[in-house]
């Protein structure tokens, strides 16, 4: 096993890590035997958070069982921005985790300007310095999906680590985050290196891509800006592909990693390029803005929670009622102008029927 340096933390921390996400919905036997299979592969870090179930209690037995609390980096997070749920969260954590510190507290998801606003005012950011100045948690990390507001919780100087998500079909942070965190010395943890579930091997097969997960392990393994990358490892057969990742990734060149950008690429179906070329549309639908969510929820409906709900938000504020895809009368006239010979018509429908809001 690789071990890395996690930024100004100092934690020499795993290649690989454990993303214990669905440790709530697996047996305490099974979670027990992740853990100690990890451990037993070299693997030094785990994280959870007070938002995945039962996740922190099958860890919190696991590691009491194994005995193995002092050989793990813990990690948890909390998304409440309520001052007083916030505390009770984090008592609940070790609570769960049966230990009486954590090694990074995270404050979940802050990746819009209301939540931020929230955590700066409701005094969050000076509670989790004073539990660090009292070694009830060690290092304070943020976790983010948006790299606008991520840039600016990073520029405060205040969190020591930043979880990112990155994978061949979400790259922003490759030419923001990532070099913004090197500068001011945050780990950087990857999470959702498969796409939240959408690359994973049955899902990747179902959207036509030919990109493999240990391919997608190997892609975020081998930028030079990532400490950790934490898939969910929630079966044997997750780990052992996850391990062959960690023990070859080295073979991923540029060239390689550009290919397998490629192979995601061009495979989404009936992907809009944005280029507006097919306005306007008689019936006053921004078809590229409608199109450009449709594609989102292509890849991720029914797999990555997280991203449904933003592109739900991000939908219903971007396109007005009045532009919606049910407006679509079919005339055809976008057609003729696409030079992708995208089925518009065919898409607003699906659109309409699929695409949810507010
Ligand atoms: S087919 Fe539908 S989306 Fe295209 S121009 Fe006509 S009404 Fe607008
Ligand atoms: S012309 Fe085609 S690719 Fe371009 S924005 Fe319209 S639908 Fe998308």
């Amino acid at each position: 096993m690789e071990y890395r340096r996690l930024g100004k933390t100092e934690l020499q921390v795993s290649a690989l890590g454990i993303g214990a996400l669905k440790y709530g919905s697996v047996t305490q036997e099974t979670a027990s035997e992740i853990v100690k299979a990890a451990h037993q592969n070299g693997i030094n870090y785990i994280d959870t958070a007070r938002g995945y179930g039962e996740s922190e209690i099958r860890l919190g037995h696991a590691l009491k069982k194994l005995r193995l609390r002092d050989r793990f980096y813990l990690s948890s997070k909390i998304i409440n921005r309520d001052f007083k749920q916030f505390q009770q969260d984090f008592e609940t954590i070790l609570s769960n985790l049966q230990t009486d510190y954590l090694d990074i507290l995270f404050i979940h998801d802050v990746s819009t300007r209301e939540n931020w606003d929230k955590v700066r005012s409701n005094g969050i950011l000076d509670y989790v310095q004073e539990l660090r100045s009292k070694g009830r948690i060690r290092h304070i990390g943020v976790s983010t999906h948006d790299c606008g507001i991520g840039e600016e919780i990073i520029r405060t100087g205040i969190f020591e680590a930043a979880m990112l998500a990155y994978n061949p079909t979400n790259l922003e942070a490759e030419d923001t985050l990532f070099p913004l965190c090197a500068a001011m010395d945050l780990g950087v943890i990857v999470m959702k290196p498969l796409g939240g579930g959408v690359l994973s091997e049955e899902r990747s097969r179902q959207m036509g891509f030919s990109v493999t997960a240990e391919e997608c392990l190997k892609f975020a393994m081998s930028s030079p800006y990532v400490s950790t990358v934490i898939p969910g490892l929630d079966k044997a057969e997750y780990l052992n592909i996850a391990l062959h990742a960690v023990n070859s990734y080295i073979d991923m060149t540029e060239e390689n990693r550009r290919a397998v950008i490629a192979k995601v690429d061009i495979k989404v179906k009936n992907y809009c390029r944005g280029c507006g070329y097919c306005r306007p549309c008689p019936q006053g639908i921004p078809i590229p803005d409608v199109l450009k969510y449709w594609n989102r929820w292509e890849v991720f409906g029914g797999v990555d929670w997280s991203q449904m709900h933003r592109i739900t938000e991000e939908y219903t504020k971007e396109v007005p009622d009045s532009g919606t895809p049910d407006h679509c009368i079919s005339c055809g006239a976008c057609t003729k102008k696409c030079p992708f010979n995208l089925p518009i018509p065919k898409l607003m429908e699906t659109a309409a029927k699929n695409l949810r809001r507010y």
